[in-house]
């Protein structure tokens, strides 16, 4: 009879975070009640307030959201306010440091529906008036649907001692404390909180995924700078520093994102030596120099997926449990919000229901690709480490003379920086044999007779 756990009416949904991975869950809660015609109790925790400017207020990303999840969105009929968009995206420049090119969508004529917004309310110096916003926009759309905001730190959760039994949450700030008793915990708390750890501590096998420490920052620049010299455009760098694995300059209306992903984790002086190359600096307006005092934070990046993050009346999404590696984030929370809460109204919200409703399903979908993924990443680092491939990778995007081979890297590149497509998919368009052969200004079989012919040496 415990087995299935099944929601009902007056059941308690408790979910920790209201970043997207939370507000996702929420709206995916209150749609499955409402289909099944159950009445259930749906409260978000979270103590930041997304109305404030600078760190304090915000879930430090570049704040892309992908077209997959715009329509996504779209679908489930939020549309993301004007007020939120900050600009609408039209390509991807790849730099290098001596060449640029403009990436479009492969598909000739369609315009990608990928915008940009801030994740809190913009900038610390930022002057705007209003809440800009996204993931208040988020929490608001879910309040309307009747879900409870409670501003909040969940200090900790208990699993009960009998089967079956409601796990009891305990809320509050330094000696305050409140408890009450929930019929699903759910743990939307991201990587960048001490959740992780206590909730791998907690003995039902949760491990929470590895991550590396990003750097980013927001520098204000004229809208007439951005509009000229970004335009509707991401930059993304192959700048041959082997400590990047990625480096982006994302524009918004008067600002303009700095991303830095390292192979390890990153400090403020990988951004300044980052901000100082000369590839970065010819985009700034003449005589620019970094300002004393900008918007910057140090957030963490999952690398891996966590193990068993799921319980009896326990279930962890959104970066704190599995995501696809380096990329659309929120849209992967999107994608496991939907699973788990189809699982939980569906299927009940028993451990076994979760394992094979969510997991066993979302690491098909997301670890089985992010696998290729990192191959994809590989070769692009490889790629990008070396001065001279990443010159001609540009050149033959520009060709007019090869125009296949340049509507191929184009595509490979297109859906490697937005996400668009599987990593598998696209691993499988880039081992085209053609494409290597043109891509690498060697042959690749006489390149792997000279390395076996080297270790044969060696040996
Ligand atoms: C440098 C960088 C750039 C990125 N760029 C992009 C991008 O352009 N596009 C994209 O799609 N993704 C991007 N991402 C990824 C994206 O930020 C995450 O995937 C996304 O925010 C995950 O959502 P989440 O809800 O799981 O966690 P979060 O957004 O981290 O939200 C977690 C929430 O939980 C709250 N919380 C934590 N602990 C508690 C507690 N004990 N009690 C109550 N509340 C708690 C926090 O306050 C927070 O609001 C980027 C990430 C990084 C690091």
């Amino acid at each position: 009879m415990y087995n299935k756990l099944l929601l009902k009416n007056g059941s308690k949904i408790a979910i920790i975070g209201g970043g997207p991975g939370g507000s996702f869950f929420a709206h995916f809660a209150s749609r499955y009640a409402k289909e099944a015609g159950i009445d259930v109790s749906v409260k978000i925790y979270d103590k930041k307030s997304f109305r404030q400017r600078g760190p304090c207020g915000c879930n430090m990303c570049a704040g892309v959201i992908s077209e997959n999840l715009f329509n996504g969105l779209e679908e489930e009929e939020i549309n993301i306010a004007d007020f939120c968009v900050q600009r609408k995206i039209e390509g991807y420049c790849f730099k290098t440091q001596d060449e640029s090119v403009v990436l479009h969508h492969p598909v000739p004529g369609h315009i990608p529906k990928i915008v940009t917004v801030f994740r809190g309310n913009g900038p610390l110096q930022s002057e705007h008036d209003g809440n800009v916003s996204f993931d208040d926009y988020l929490l608001n759309h879910v309040k309307e649907q009747g879900v409870e905001i409670i501003s909040e730190v969940v200090k900790d959760f208990e699993l009960p001692d009998r089967k079956g039994d409601p796990v009891k949450v305990i809320c509050g700030a330094g000696n305050s404390k409140s408890e009450f008793e929930a019929d699903l915990v759910v743990g939307a708390f991201g990587v960048n909180t001490g959740m992780m750890e206590k909730v791998g501590n907690m003995g039902f096998g949760y491990k929470p995924p590895r991550t590396v420490r990003t750097c980013q920052c927001e520098i204000m620049l004229s809208q007439e700078h951005i509009e000229k010299t970004f335009g509707n455009n991401v930059f993304v760098f192959a700048l041959g520093k082997s400590e990047l694995k990625f480096a982006s300059i994302t524009p918004k209306a008067d600002y303009v994102t700095v991303n830095l992903v390292g192979r390890k984790d990153l400090t403020r002086n990988n951004l300044i030596d980052f901000l100082k190359h000369p590839a970065v600096k010819n985009l700034m307006p003449e005589k620019w120099e970094i300002p004393d005092n900008f918007c910057m934070c140090i957030s963490k990046i999952p690398i891996t997926y966590a193990k068993h993050p799921f319980a009896d009346r326990v279930v962890v999404l959104g970066d704190a449990s599995i995501s696809r590696s380096y990329k659309s984030g929120i849209e992967s929370a999107f994608n496991m919000a939907k699973m788990s809460a189809y699982t939980a109204f569906k299927n009940g919200v028993s451990a076994s229901s979760f394992m094979n409703g969510y997991f066993k399903p979302a690491k098909k979908l997301v670890a089985r690709d992010n696998f290729y993924g990192i191959m994809m990443l590989k070769i692009n680092d490889y790629i990008s480490s070396n001065r001279e491939l990443a010159n001609r990778q540009v050149r033959l995007v520009r060709s007019a003379e090869d125009t296949k081979t340049a509507s191929q890297i184009n595509e490979i590149l297109w859906n490697m920086l937005t996400g668009n497509v599987p990593y598998k998919e696209i691993f499988i368009k880039a081992m085209s044999l053609r494409l290597i052969s043109k891509t690498l200004p060697f042959s690749p079989l006489s390149w792997i007779r000279d390395e076996s012919r080297n270790s044969s040496n060696v040996k």
